[in-house]
C-alpha cells in the first residue's frame, strides 16, 4: 500500500535484480569494503549465484583495487554502463569513473545522483543479488540509498570495540526506521592468532559484535580475525575467497555467504 510517510517512501525495484543487500558499518575502517567485496565473490564462487556488486562508497571507493579493474565501463548503445567483472562478480564503482587521485567533491543532492545512475543506469542482466558497499555512517546518504535502492536485507561489519559498536547500533535503527531487515551482524578483526606462538590476542576486545546481536535481537554471522593475508589480498586486488580459501576468514566469509 501506498503511504506518504517520508520515511517509508521507496525507490523502484532495478529490473533483473531478485535481491539487493547492503554491507553497512557505523563507522569507517572496520572491513566494510573488503567485507563486501569478500562476500560478493563468496555468493558467486560457492553459492553459484549470479552476483553484482555496487560500491556506494562514493567519497572513498575501494572496489577498483580489492576486485583489480581498471578502465573506465563500455557503454550499450542505449549509454547504459557494462560493469567490469573479476571473479564471476560484475562491479561498479565511482573509482571506475572518474581519473585516480582526483577529489570527489559533492554536494549530497549530486551524490544521490550519481548513485542512481551506478545503480540504474548499468546493464546488470539478471542478477540473483547485488550486495552494496554502502558509505560509512548512518546518516542521510545511508537513508536515502535505503529507500531508492529498495534493499533487501542489510548486514552490519563492525569490530568487537564499544565505540564502533555504538556505531554499528546506529546503523540498526537506522535500517529498522526504513524497514530494511537486518540479516545480522558480522564482527570483523575479531582476534589476531599470532604466526609464531599460535597465542590468540584480542586486539579490539573480546565477543562485543555477538553481545551488540544478543542485546538487538539481531542473527550473529559469525567473526574474521585480524590477518596479514587479508590486507595484502586487499591491496593486491585478489579477495582471499579466491587467494586462500582453505584460510580461517575464507571459511568465514564463506559461511556468512551461505546464511543470507
Ligand atoms: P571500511 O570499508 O570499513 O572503511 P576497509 O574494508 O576498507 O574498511 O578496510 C580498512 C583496512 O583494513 C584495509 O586496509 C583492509 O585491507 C584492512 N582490513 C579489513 N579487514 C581486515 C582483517 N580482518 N584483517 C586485516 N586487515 C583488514
Amino acid at each position: 500500500s501506498f503511504s506518504f510517510s517520508a520515511g517509508k517512501a521507496k525507490g523502484l525495484q532495478i529490473p533483473g535484480i531478485k535481491d539487493i543487500i547492503a554491507v553497512a558499518s557505523g563507522k569507517g575502517g572496520v572491513g566494510k569494503s573488503t567485507t563486501a567485496v569478500n562476500l560478493a565473490v563468496a555468493l558467486a564462487n560457492r553459492c553459484q549465484l549470479a552476483v553484482g556488486l555496487l560500491d556506494a562508497d562514493v567519497y572513498g571507493p575501494s572496489i577498483p583495487t580489492m576486485m583489480k579493474l581498471h578502465g573506465k565501463p563500455e557503454t550499450t548503445q542505449d549509454l547504459k554502463m557494462i560493469p567490469k567483472e573479476n571473479y564471476g562478480v560484475k562491479c561498479m564503482s565511482m573509482g571506475l569513473l572518474v581519473e585516480k587521485d582526483a577529489p570527489i567533491v559533492w554536494r549530497g543532492p549530486m551524490v544521490m545522483n550519481a548513485l542512481e545512475k551506478m545503480a540504474r543506469g548499468v546493464e546488470w542482466g539478471e542478477l540473483d543479488v547485488l550486495v552494496v558497499d554502502m558509505p560509512p555512517g548512518t546518516g542521510d546518504a545511508q537513508l536515502t540509498i535505503s529507500q531508492r535502492l529498495q534493499l533487501s536485507g542489510a548486514i552490519i561489519v563492525s569490530t568487537p570495540q564499544d565505540i564502533a559498536l555504538l556505531d554499528a547500533r546506529r546503523g540498526a535503527h537506522m535500517f529498522s526506521k526504513v524497514d530494511v531487515p537486518i540479516l545480522g551482524i558480522i564482527e570483523n578483526m575479531s582476534c589476531f592468532r599470532c604466526p609464531h606462538c599460535s597465542k590468540p590476542s584480542f586486539i579490539f576486545g573480546k565477543g562485543g559484535a555477538r553481545r551488540t546481536a544478543v542485546e538487538l535481537s539481531l542473527e550473529y554471522l559469525g567473526d574474521i580475525p585480524i590477518e596479514v593475508g587479508i590486507r595484502t589480498c586487499c591491496d593486491e586486488g585478489v579477495p582471499m575467497v579466491i587467494s586462500s580459501p582453505e584460510s580461517a576468514s575464507a571459511k568465514g566469509y564463506t559461511d556468512v555467504a551461505q546464511k543470507v
